[in-house]
Order: C-alpha cells, then structure tokens, then sequence
C-alpha cells in the first residue's frame, strides 16, 4: 500500500505602502505591498507549512523564526527550497500541492501561471502538479478591505520506495 501524507498551511499578512508585493515568487505591480521580516510572501508561506504539517516538523516559524535577523528580508522560495530538502530527506516527495490566495486587489489571475512555473522550479515538480488559485474575500474581513492577504494551501505526499 502506498504511504500518503496530507498538510495544511495558512498565512496573512498585512498590506502597507513602500513594499513589494511578492506571491508565489512573483513580483506583482500594486501600490501596497505585504509587511513581514522576510518578502512576506504569503503563499509561499503557507505551501511551507503545509508541507511541514504532513509530516509533523511543525511550522516555518520554528525553522525560520521572525526573531532571527538572518531571515531578515529572505527571499522565501529559498526557504521552501529547504522545506522540500527536509521532505525528500526523510524520504517523502510531493504528489499535488493546492493553495488559494484571498485578496481583494490587484487581480491576481493574469499571474497565476508564473507563480506555478516558479513554485514548480524550486520544488523540481511540475507546474500541472501545484494548483493556485486567487478569490476576493468579498469586500469582507480584512482581506475584503484590503488590510492584508492571506492563502491557504494543501500538500499531499507520497512515500518513496
Ligand atoms: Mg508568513
């Protein structure tokens, strides 16, 4: 029988003026941007803990914690290029991964494709095997009123034999 894993993983973040807008490692053109000690990036953020979850390594912030001054302004692919290393070594590998970013503004869907093709370089997948998606929240909470984004995300992994 073949061995599976399921995680998942929840970010957000606040949205303040002067800071780049980074998702799924790409760089989105908005007047706001997401506030944080690393790039903030929240999707990222959240496949990081999903896939942590899986296994029961805990979360990003154990690993990369905020209080850390080596993390400061990380760029986090790095990091979930270190999540995926501790994946593989404890012989698991990424069957799927699916997340969903809640933001009000920018549109994020003439994007999504390059998130996916990045995400997928870093984790050596390929871009049919990670799911993203973008929803508006709305106009509700605080996503709707765009204090922040958030992303939820999901990793299922499969046993190496
Ligand atoms: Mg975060």
């Amino acid at each position: 029988m073949t061995a599976l894993r399921i995680g998942n993983g929840y970010d957000i973040h606040r949205l303040v003026p002067g800071r780049d807008l980074i998702l799924g490692g790409v760089n989105i053109p908005h007047e706001l941007g997401l506030l944080g000690h690393s790039d903030a990036d929240v999707l990222t953020h959240a496949l990081m803990d999903a896939l942590l979850g899986a296994l029961s390594l805990g979360d990003i912030g154990h690993y990369f914690p905020p209080s850390d001054p080596q993390w400061a302004g990380a760029d986090s692919l790095e990091l979930l290029k270190q999540v995926n290393e501790l994946v593989r070594e404890r012989g698991w590998r990424i069957a799927n991964l699916d997340s969903v970013i809640v933001a009000e503004r920018p549109k994020l869907k003439p994007h999504l494709g390059a998130m996916k093709e990045k995400l997928a370089a870093v984790l050596g997948i390929t871009p049919e095997q990670i799911g993203v998606k973008a929803t508006t929240n709305e106009q509700l909470g605080p996503e709707g009123r765009e204090e922040g984004i958030s992303a939820y995300a999901t990793a299922l992994l499969v046993q190496e034999n």
